[in-house]
């Protein structure tokens, strides 16, 4: 794909908090995301949860027509966790099965605040990412400036030579959704997948 015809995203997978958070700009944030992948005929993705940011994120979807698909492990489901309003529902044996079904139905991945699961969610698909185990954009919603201390210790990770910098870049990270997405569509994948760049395959 060049890099003047941008990339067509059909689908984008949200990560976000099973909890809402201290600031109300997590909520209006995860609303918005929401709202602006309708209005842009891009379908949601999800944990398929109804609490915290994950829920607002498909309440604003689905409140402004979107299409949404979430994806729930059963013990989730028997806990009551399952948001029953979605365009579609899947429902799966385990959190691993979860996580490769959601990168399966995506064409990137976006992160908005959260905690432990948001985090591991998001790292997982950056990893895939710069091992060239797939091609999709990550981007990371840096809402009133929550992640910023991690977003330092990214940098750090550079400093100390941990991340290569091109890898760094591959996390897109911006602290508006329209900006971010449009970030995304200009992604390219990682030229030099980790382990063949440093000749340890
Ligand atoms: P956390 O950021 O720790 O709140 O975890 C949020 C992420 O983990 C979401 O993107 C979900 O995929 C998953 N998750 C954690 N807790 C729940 C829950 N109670 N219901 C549904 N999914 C959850």
């Amino acid at each position: 794909m060049s890099k003047d015809a941008g990339r067509m995203l059909s689908s984008l997978c949200v990560f976000a908090g099973s909890s809402h958070g201290r600031l109300a700009a997590y909520a209006e944030a995860a609303t918005g995301m929401g709202r602006l992948l309708a209005s842009r005929g891009i379908a949601l993705v999800f944990g398929g949860g109804h609490v915290g940011l994950m829920g607002k994120v498909a309440d604003g979807c689905l409140a402004a027509g979107g299409t949404v698909t979430g994806v729930i492990p059963r013990s989730m489901v028997e806990r009551e966790l399952a948001h029953r309003g979605l365009s579609e529902l899947h429902v799966v044996s385990s959190m691993h099965e979860r996580k490769a079904r959601m990168a399966e139905l995506a064409d990137g991945f976006i992160a908005l605040p959260g905690g432990v699961g948001t985090l591991e969610e998001t790292f997982e698909v950056w990893t895939w990412a710069q091992l060239g185990h797939h091609a999709k954009p990550v981007g990371m919603l840096n809402v009133a400036g929550y992640y910023e201390p991690l977003i330092s210790f990214f940098e750090r990770m550079v400093d100390h030579g941990f991340i290569r910098p091109e890898h760094k870049r591959m996390l897109h990270v911006a602290d508006n959704a329209a900006t971010l997405i449009a970030a995304m569509e200009r992604h390219e994948p990682v030229a030099t997948p980790k382990w063949i760049e440093r000749g340890e395959t």
